[in-house]
């Protein structure tokens, strides 16, 4: 039996604290966001989430969590997944924080698999993902992607990540870690070193901030601090020549590393939100010029790459979407096939 309840939606990033409460059909009847706390006490900063998350309750009218069919919360990575400790790269405080944990000892909740019994199978369901998850989760049920049963989600801002949906289903991996498309290597030679360690991994040439840094490298305002990749894009859009150089750069890198998926994968749309998504043809033509040349099989040059339809509140809707379809986007708490196997 489903709780056709509503679901307490969280959507947490380095820069802002976003909840709302959705109807389990996905629409938000009330959202609202902070500016995520610069502490290094962890503790403080889930103070500062559960206000916001009580704030935005009682805004909507829930009268105490019972009311609720779950709690579903995209949050930036890495985590260890499905457990939900978190360690988001821009939020220091939290190291190996059990924030899927807390969320279901502070409202009621539970976390593992459903009726498993005792304390942690009591109350309604908690469920934490990555964040750009999240967002392809959320574009596949209500957004740019809906309708089609192939979809990689992907969000293109400070960092490039993303979620991948085949035959309607989202693919976790074994780690929760598939549809990792940032790290997709796209210029092994030359590329620039990643995050991760690597050479030339699609993150590492596209993140907004690896766009300013190549720019200003080659002579686009230099020695200027605190350039976005909103300035580097409006100024590309002016007609500057290193600025249009950086966007053919990511563009083609996008479309290189999204060809290799398509190939892989049989992908039918590619929906790029974040806010490098939001230049237009400045990104999107020369991305779509790079997946024409590396697509040359005819069952990959059917896929469409299409801005996100949800904006900022995609992450939120996908959210949601880890509770109230459960059994599209939420694998985390199914037995392991593995443990069934006889071993050896
Ligand atoms: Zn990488």
């Amino acid at each position: 039996m489903t709780n056709r309840g509503p679901i307490l939606a969280i959507d947490i990033g380095g820069t802002k604290l976003a909840a709302g409460v959705a109807e389990p059909g996905g629409r938000l009847i009330n959202w609202a966001q902070v500016p995520t706390p610069h502490e290094l006490d962890g503790e403080k900063i889930c103070l500062a989430l559960e206000a916001l998350l009580v704030q935005v309750l009682k805004a909507a009218k829930v009268d105490g969590e019972a009311e609720l069919s779950g709690i579903g919360c995209g949050c930036g990575g890495p985590m260890e997944w499905p457990s939900g400790r978190v360690s988001p790269l821009n939020i220091p405080g939290w190291r190996g924080f059990p924030l899927r944990d807390r969320l279901a000892e502070r409202f009621g909740g539970s976390v593992g698999p459903a009726g498993a019994g005792g304390a942690a199978g009591a109350g309604f369901p908690v469920r934490v993902h990555n964040d750009a998850v999240c967002m392809a989760a959320g574009e596949h049920w209500r957004g740019a992607g809906r309708g089609s049963r192939n979809v990689l989600g992907m969000v293109v801002s400070t960092g490039v990540g993303g979620g991948l949906i085949l035959e309607n289903q989202l693919i976790d991996g074994r780690s929760g870690n598939a549809g990792h498309i940032g790290h997709v290597v796209v210029d092994p030679d030359d590329g620039p070193i990643c995050v991760c360690g690597a050479r030339g991994c699609l993150e590492a040439i596209a993140r907004g901030p690896a766009l300013t840094d190549w720019a200003q490298a080659e002579g686009w305002r230099p020695g200027q601090v605190g350039v976005t990749g909103k300035d580097l894009s409006g100024d590309a859009a002016q007609g500057h020549s290193v600025a249009r150089a950086a966007m053919r750069r990511a563009g083609r890198a996008l479309g290189i590393a999204i060809a290799s998926a398509t190939n892989l994968c049989d992908l039918e749309v590619v929906p790029i939100g974040g806010g490098l998504s939001q230049a237009g043809a400045l990104i999107f033509d020369p991305l779509q010029e790079a997946l024409d040349a590396h697509t040359g099989l005819e069952f990959a040059r059917q896929v469409r790459v299409v801005p996100a339809a949800l904006g900022q509140h995609a992450g939120l809707i996908g959210a949601a979407a880890l509770i109230a379809v459960a059994h599209k986007y939420w694998t985390g708490d199914r037995p392991l096939a593995a443990a069934m196997e006889p071993s050896g």
